[in-house]
């Protein structure tokens, strides 16, 4: 969660949620703050969203039990007749606690995003007054009796969201300037007292549940968040080149592969393997084999490279990721790999522990050019995508 971090160290911004009313447009029963919406009350969403910050919420005195129930620790506020005295009621119950500012949200907005109410924050280290606004790009028509009776021009409109954000004792200044109680909202009661109001950016999510179809609406919202949490993906890559030296066998991608030469190496030498390994640390942001196994340490001299790759495996497993997919390229002029391919990929999936057709081995030439061309050694490159399980 970014918000706290967003804040200047001396800025303590209180979050005020107004939950009190008792509005009935959203259909038959509870009040909508207090139906359910993905399996918990409208309002639970509102306060989650705001992690992090310090909390007030207004209820009407009927939901009291109800909201100790459901906002366990959160500081609840008895609202007035209308939403303005609730609002000011919370204000002055919260004037001496040291805030210098205050969101203050509708409890029936619940999707309000981390990056809306950073923009916010930030817009109040420049003048006394926020709130997020969307430009108005549909068309206006003024209806009368079901037929258009005409175009109202939309340059300069916005559609009002909330949290509105003020310096504290500003709006507390403002509510009190105006004991009426009338005013539709906390922008207007700022102007009223003469603050300019910054516009930042609203988002089309932080939508006000008024009607029974924007609850299936922001069901669907949420849906949508937690599957973009599900397909957290990481991708790495690896490169590892190990020299030829004297011998009759060479380990690559697990597989022992006769060879009129070597390779040379503190382990096993298995290039392949150290590429794909690296490739999963790197998809971690785990460094690379040399920080797990160091060179230097005897006991993995001449080691077989699948306890590195089983490493590996089991570390991205610790943070809840399995193999994608990963695919292996050997350079070199000889050994020819073909022949070998195969066997390579179901060695390699079987130290995953994933089906081999999430591995793919192939091998190029370098067209006789560089090292590898020469046949100085192996160079292997490797790429992995790990899911989240
Ligand atoms: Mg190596």
């Amino acid at each position: 969660m970014l918000l706290p971090q967003t804040m200047p160290p001396s800025a303590r911004t209180l979050v005020l949620i107004t939950a009190a009313g008792r509005g009935s447009r959203a259909g038959e029963g509870l009040p909508k703050q207090w139906r359910m919406l993905a399996g918990k009350p409208v309002l639970a969403h509102s306060v989650a969203a705001f992690a992090g910050l310090p909390l007030v919420v207004t209820i009407h005195p009927e939901d009291r039990a109800r909201a100790e129930a459901c906002l366990p620790g959160v500081t609840l506020i008895e609202g007035g007749g209308t939403r303005a005295e609730s609002v000011r009621n919370a204000l002055e119950a919260m004037q001496d606690q040291g805030y210098d500012r205050v969101l203050i949200h509708d409890g029936a907005r619940p999707l309000v995003s981390p990056a809306l109410i950073a923009r916010l924050i930030e817009a109040l280290d420049h003048g006394p007054a926020a709130a997020p606004g969307l430009a108005v790009t549909d068309a206006l028509w003024r209806g009368e009796a079901d037929q258009v009776a005409g175009l109202a021009p939309r340059e300069g409109l916005y559609r009002a969201q909330t949290p509105q954000a003020f310096h504290f004792d500003a709006i507390l200044a403002a509510h009190r300037a105006d004991p009426s109680g009338e005013a539709a909202d906390d922008v207007a009661l700022a102007r009223a007292a003469g603050l300019a109001v910054t516009i930042t950016e609203g988002e089309e999510d932080n939508l006000k549940l008024t009607w029974p179809g924007d609850f299936a609406r922001a069901e669907a919202i949420l849906a949508r968040r937690k599957g973009a949490e599900a397909m957290d993906i990481r991708m790495g890559n690896g490169y590892d080149v190990h020299a030829f030296t004297e011998g009759n066998q060479l380990w690559l991608c697990g597989i022992s592969v006769p060879h009129d030469k070597g390779l040379l190496g503190h382990s096993d030498a298995d290039v392949g393997m150290h590429a794909l390994t690296d490739a999963i640390y790197g998809a971690l942001a785990e460094g690379d084999i040399g920080r797990h196994f160091p060179p230097s340490d005897p006991q993995w001299k001449g080691a077989a490279s699948d306890i590195f790759l089983d490493h590996a495996v089991k570390l991205a497993a610790s943070r809840g990721y399995s193999i994608g997919n990963c695919d292996v390229t050997l350079v070199c002029e000889r050994p020819k790999i073909g022949p070998h391919a195969a066997a390579m990929q179901a060695r390699l999936a079987e130290i995953i522990g994933c089906e081999p057709g999430r591995v793919s081995v192939k091998a190029t030439t370098s067209e006789r050019l560089g090292f590898t061309g020469r046949e100085e050694g192996i160079a292997s490159i490797a790429t992995v995508v790990l899911v989240q399980k």
